[in-house]
């Protein structure tokens, strides 16, 4: 078997580093030349009138280019395109496929690693290091692991015999699968539409409006692998159109979503609705939303806590799933929390990444922004919240939200509840003798189950809280932020409203994508009916 390929090592981008060199020439040529960003149909590049703007949400004036959305017509023909691509690409052996993907990681690791980060922190207002963790690392890491775990999977024999000869025959879902992807990781963008593609499948990818700069250069990253035409085709344009449209197609064969919870229940419901018009039930696999919580107990580690709750709150401007937005702190430890966690947040520069000295950049459009001041708003008006920290947005230049952290006193509370997808996390702070309450509560207090924290020094408290909290979160940490699994190390995937948790970066996610048949060859065939028990009883 194969050895396990490594993880992707992490670049720091000191000064002085020639990745910090690289990068910033990245930035300067691509804030420099805009680029048209055309759909992909069966390998042609489509592009309309009327296109629509990629801006930077750190700065209005800002535009990296423009993509074309889709006309009348252009679904069903990547629909066609991916169908007519199909016979070949399964018949393909998983060696070349696996060999496709393998070529894109290191294209990624070498010549594209700056253009896919520059475009991810000019596109997406991700700071050096939150790009070189998703564009870069994780990315690789996909494409290196999943072509090692396909190969894993295609490894497993079945019992045989002299008299017979059985095998796995790993067949790719009879049809298309339909990737729609989020804005908010250029990792999940990539992997949504390839991770189905190594496994012979053809896919029609619907990326997020606001992350077409990315999804335009791993399109072209992937091309230059050598995916041939056809596997994946790329439409942009209405989200609800298209989705009605490729919806309706008896040969739609799954969705691969990663994004809110409520897209993903109209999803399933139009599914259902549209059951018997498919040749197959359709595969749903979809990571969904976060309310990601953070319990401390009062033998906790009071620093550990503070930079877990910074990292994993803040970082990214709060815009990940996993990202820490509720914590619960024992009285004991409350007032040194938020002291510590506070002068660390004055640290926090907030602005354009392409000044690396900022720790957080823009949220990512108008409606986030507009969302996010509301809910700051409402809390300051609110008797039940204290804004400790934080609290102001600016909008002038880009979507700003300065890190915000609010104590809340009653624990049913929607800011304990709902994810906000930003730069606000709340607190709740709780009597030292109830902390077996606190976790019900915390189990209790929000649909989602993705991830979630327990900070303690009491190993018996551990114990009490990964008991209490097993169905709370699919990816549980102890003493470390709920943020920032590794492809290989933790996947990932959470329960409840936080989706179908197939566990991305893991082997078993690839069965998804896998319709398995076995053949059965009998060597020595029967050549009489009779069993034994047929025979007549001995005289
Ligand atoms: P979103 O739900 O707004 O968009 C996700 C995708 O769905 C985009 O491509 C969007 O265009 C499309 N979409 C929007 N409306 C649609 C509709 N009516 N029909 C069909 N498609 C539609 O999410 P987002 O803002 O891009 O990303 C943030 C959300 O994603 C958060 O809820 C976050 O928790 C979640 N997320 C989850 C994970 C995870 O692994 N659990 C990872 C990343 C993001």
């Amino acid at each position: 078997m194969a050895t396990l390929p490594v993880n992707e090592a992490v670049l720091t981008y000191a000064p002085g580093s020639p990745e910090r060199a690289e990068l910033r020439r990245a930035i300067n040529e691509q804030s420099a030349h805009p680029v048209i960003v055309p759909l992909r149909i069966g390998g042609a590049g489509v592009f309309h009138d009327a296109p629509q703007p990629i801006r930077a949400p750190h700065r209005h004036e800002l535009v990296l280019g423009e993509y074309s959305t889709v006309r009348e017509g252009d679904v069903a023909q990547a629909i066609s395109a991916a169908r007519a691509a199909q016979p070949a690409w399964s018949a393909t052996p998983l060696a070349e496929r696996a060999a496709i993907f393998r070529r894109a990681a290191e294209l990624l690791a070498g010549p594209h690693r700056q253009r896919l980060n520059a475009a991810t922190l000019l596109g997406q207002s991700k700071t050096p290091h939150q790009a070189e963790i998703d564009a870069a690392c994780e990315l690789i890491d996909f494409w290196r692991f999943n072509a090692h775990f396909a190969e894993r999977l295609s490894e497993e024999r079945l019992i045989s015999s002299e008299f017979e000869k059985n095998a796995f025959d790993w067949r790719p879902l009879e049809g298309f699968v339909y990737a729609v992807t989020p804005f908010n990781f250029t990792a999940i963008a990539g992997n949504l539409p390839s991770a189905p593609a190594l496994l012979g499948n053809v896919v029609v990818w619907k990326p997020s409006p606001y992350a077409m700069l990315s999804a335009h250069h791993i399109y072209e990253l992937l091309r230059e692998a050598g995916l041939p035409d056809g596997v994946i085709n790329l439409v942009a344009g209405d989200a609800a159109q298209i989705t009605t449209e490729v919806l309706h197609d008896p040969n739609l064969a799954a969705i691969h979503f990663t994004g809110s919870s409520s897209v993903f229940e109209g999803l399933y419901q139009s599914v259902a609705v549209n059951l018997t018009r498919y040749r197959n039930y359709p595969r749903l696999v979809a990571e969904t939303g976060g309310k990601d919580f953070v319990v401390a107990h009062a033998s906790a580690d009071l620093d550990a806590l503070a930079v877990a709750v910074l990292r994993g709150g803040y970082e990214y401007q709060g815009q990940k799933c996993s990202a820490a937005s509720r914590v619960y702190v024992p009285r004991s430890l409350a007032r040194d929390f938020e002291a510590r966690l506070v002068e660390l947040m004055a640290e926090l520069k907030v602005g354009d990444p392409a000044d690396f000295s900022c720790f957080m950049g823009a949220v990512i459009a108008r409606p986030a922004y507009e969302r996010l001041t509301l809910t700051i708003e409402r809390a300051r008006a609110d008797a039940a919240c204290r804004i400790a920290f934080g609290g102001q947005g600016s909008d002038a230049e880009g979507f700003f939200i300065a890190p915000t952290l609010i104590e809340v006193q009653t624990p049913e509370h929607a800011l304990l509840r709902d994810e906000l997808f930003g730069p606000i996390v709340s607190f709740f702070v709780y009597d030292d003798d109830r902390f077996e309450d606190v976790l019900r509560l915390c189990d209790q207090a929000s649909p989602y189950a993705l991830t979630g924290s327990i900070f303690a020094r009491d190993a018996a408290a551990i114990a009490l809280a990964s008991n209490a909290l097993r169905f709370s979160a699919g990816n549980f940490y102890i003493n470390d932020k709920p943020t920032g699994a590794v492809v290989g190390q933790q996947p990932f995937g959470g329960a409840r409203r936080s989706g179908t948790n197939d566990k991305a970066g893991s082997p078993f996610h690839l069965l998804r994508w896998a319709s398995p048949r076995v053949i059965k060859e009998n060597l020595r065939p029967p050549r009489d009916f009779r069993y034994p028990f047929l025979e007549p009883d001995f005289p």
